[in-house]
């Protein structure tokens, strides 16, 4: 079969090709093929009206040759009907086209004979003579009335003109002029018809090869523009739908949700570690790693029915239509499987696992007032989000009950662009206690939010809101210049420490910002500690690294935060020199029996070894304090010391006013 290109070009030549050059063959047989319909149906067309105007002639018939009108009416009538009942016959037979016309043709000859058998046995011998001329009308209707190929048309005028010929020379009464003058009009009349005939069907073919040319054209132009829908819905390296198209299909699957209540579920699926992956083994089996995933993502939900498309760098989605969240939750955690089964090696991930990994987040449609589209997949990424905090490799749902998934969230997201500039944030101050010497060695900066109308917010509620959309990069900086201006400005508190997001460490300039505000608000860095939270989200990479020397090298400390929540607490300390490490209070609640108690000692010399401070959070009894001097640990914090206050409690004033620097700040 040629290509789209080479019929192109063939039927380019045909066009160009000169009368008397062979026709190609290939397309004259494409021609024939696509008029076969046209001309049987033409054929049956023109016969039956060949037919109505062969019968019609019954009346010149009887004025010009009365004395044959009965047999005239015999065979016009008897050879149209068996002209009618040949065409009908060979219709439903479906006769192909050739035999069709030959047949058609050979009608079209007898009937002629017919008219010229009874025409020649009549006595009116003038009559006959002039009625000889309307033989000529059967050679029009051979060439022109029917379609007829030139080789068919001429073979049954040719037969006509010599019956003619054979009819004339049998009458004994016309003349030799009679004979030149008809002869010559009956050929030329044959040669012109012909002639025509062998014009309109070179036209007919012209025809058939402009037109086959266009719709190759149209053709050429619906493939291309099919490549390029292709194209702009394919994400070129996986081969899967890109985000895109996949946008498309779920505003198709939300309308259809809308209108006919068929719920369907959007599927986050995140590579765990992907970054040291790539950093780790190279670009290129990065990019090989996430066309497997694909592949067998792609394998995994087929029998689902699902749409699978690449979402972002690592991240791909999964729309399927799933009834409920049981059903959704059993489609994850096998997509979820299908990546760990591949067992695609990852050496370079500090969780413990050493092959590649996902986190799945996902959303089911509920019925709720003024759902929206974006929401359904914010809450698959909130969702995912989840799934990275519990340590990755899992499958979360979005919970509708949870606090960070409500309306509310939405609400605290737009309130925290505005608590700065509302004054709706604040700081509370706890103390840290040396257990050694008794004193306050420290506090700690907590902060506050509340709402327009007065009501408080947990950190644990708008802190991770204000991670996910960023606004905690200003709200970082307001704390550290806060705590600077409020609690720093004299020397009551040797050092406050702030807590400080992964967010914050990964953007750009968050050292410089920092070193800005020390300098804007005259404060030494080492009265400053940053607390980073172990178990956030927070990939150390070269680029948090360097953060993190740069703030050590402002002066500012580092410690580590919640130690033993997260997975990660070990390689951190192996990959970050902190100087304090906060021990999370729930060991020490768990201290009140024996195996917690062990775990506790374990825990601290363990973070002896490597030579830091230790700060155990969470004491809030007295057996506890006790503890804590028997374990010798270095600082305290919890309500039993203080809880967390304004900043005009934690430092009360003093009667003597402060003087040099400090005094001329405060002024
Ligand atoms: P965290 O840094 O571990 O802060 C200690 C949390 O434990 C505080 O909760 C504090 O009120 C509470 N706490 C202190 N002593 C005791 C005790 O004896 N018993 C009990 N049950 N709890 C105690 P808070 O203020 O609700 O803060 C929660 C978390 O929010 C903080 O945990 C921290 O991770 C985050 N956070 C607070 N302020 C900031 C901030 O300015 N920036 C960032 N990035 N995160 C913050
Ligand atoms: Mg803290
Ligand atoms: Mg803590």
């Amino acid at each position: 079969m040629a290509s789209d290109a080479d019929l192109a070009n063939l039927v380019d030549s045909e066009l160009a090709r000169p009368w008397w050059a062979a026709a190609s063959p290939q397309l004259r047989h494409l021609y024939n093929k696509r008029r076969t319909l046209h001309r049987r149906r033409d054929a049956r067309f023109s016969m039956w009206a060949a037919v109505v105007i062969y019968v019609l002639f019954l009346g010149l018939d009887a004025v010009l040759l009365p004395d044959v009108a009965g047999l005239t009416l015999f065979v016009r009538v008897g050879l149209g009907l068996l002209a009618l009942a040949t065409v009908e016959g060979m219709w439903r037979l479906r006769v192909d086209a050739e035999r069709f016309d030959a047949v058609c043709a050979g009608i079209v000859v007898v009937c002629y004979l017919g008219w010229l058998g009874v025409a020649i046995s009549s006595a009116q011998a003038l009559s006959v003579s002039y009625y000889m001329i309307f033989g000529t009308i059967f050679v029009m209707v051979a060439c022109l009335f029917f379609n007829f190929k030139p080789r068919t048309a001429n073979t049954a005028s040719i037969l006509m003109v010599l019956a003619f010929f054979a009819a004339i020379f049998s009458l004994t009464t016309v003349s030799i002029p009679y004979v030149m003058a008809f002869g010559t009009f009956y050929v030329s009349c044959f040669a012109l018809n012909a002639y025509v005939n062998m014009k309109l069907n070179i036209e007919r073919y012209n025809v058939f090869l402009n037109a086959l040319k266009a719709e190759i054209r149209e053709d050429e132009v619906l493939q291309r523009s099919r490549e390029l829908f292709r194209l702009s819905n394919t994400d070129p390296l996986t081969g899967l739908e890109n985000r895109r198209s996949i946008d498309e299909k779920l505003r198709h699957l939300w309308n259809d949700w809308k209108t006919h209540g068929a719920p369907f579920s959007a599927i986050l699926i995140d590579i765990d570690f992907f970054k040291s992956y790539n950093d780790y083994y190279g670009h290129q089996e990065g990019d090989r790693c996430l066309l497997r995933v694909g592949e067998t993502l792609a394998g995994t939900i087929k029998p689902y029915g699902a749409s699978l498309g690449r979402y972002g760098g690592e991240e791909f989605i999964v729309l399927a239509r799933v009834a409920n969240t049981d059903e959704l939750d059993a489609l994850a955690e096998l997509i979820r499987l299908a990546v760990v089964t591949l067992a695609l090696p990852h050496q370079h991930r500090r969780d413990g696992e050493d092959v590649v990994t996902a986190s799945v987040g996902a959303s089911l449609t509920r019925p709720q007032n003024g759902a929206k589209l974006e929401r359904l997949i914010n809450e698959a990424d909130r969702a995912l989000y989840a799934a990275k905090a519990s340590g990755r490799n899992c499958v979360r749902l979005f919970d509708p009950g949870d606090p960070q998934g409500n309306d509310d969230s939405e609400n605290i997201a737009a309130l925290l662009r505005i608590a700065v500039a509302q004054d709706l944030v604040s700081l509370a101050y706890q103390p840290i206690q040396n257990v050694a010497t008794g004193r306050m060695d420290a506090a700690e900066a907590l902060m506050r939010l509340r709402m327009l109308d007065g009501t408080s917010v947990p950190p644990s509620v708008f802190i991770p809101i204000a991670e996910r959309t960023g606004a905690i990069l200003e709200l970082g900086r307001w704390a550290v210049r806060t705590v600077c201006r409020e609690i720093l400005c004299d020397d009551r508190i040797p050092v406050v420490s702030v807590n400080v997001s992964a967010v914050q460490l990964r953007a750009p300039g968050f050292s410089a910002s920092i070193a800005a505000i020390l300098g804007e608000t005259n404060v030494e860095g080492n009265r400053l500690a940053f607390e980073i939270t172990e178990g956030l989200e927070l990939e150390i990479n070269s680029g948090v690294l360097r953060c993190i020397a740069e703030l050590k090298q402002l002066g500012i400390r580092i410690w580590l935060d919640d130690f033993g929540t997260g997975f990660a607490g070990l390689s951190w300390l192996r990959l970050i020199d902190f100087d304090t490490v906060k021990i999370d209070r729930s060991f020490l609640a768990d201290c009140a029996t024996p195996q917690g108690a062990a775990m506790m000692q374990d825990i601290i010399a363990l973070v002896r070894n490597r030579s830091k401070q230790i700060l155990v959070e969470g004491v809030e009894h007295p057996w506890q304090l006790a503890l804590m001097r028997e374990y010798r640990i270095d600082q305290i914090q919890g309500y039993l010391i203080g809880r967390p206050t304004s900043p005009e409690k934690i430092r009360p004033p003093t009667l003597r006013r402060p003087e040099g620097r400090t005094a001329l700040r405060s002024a």
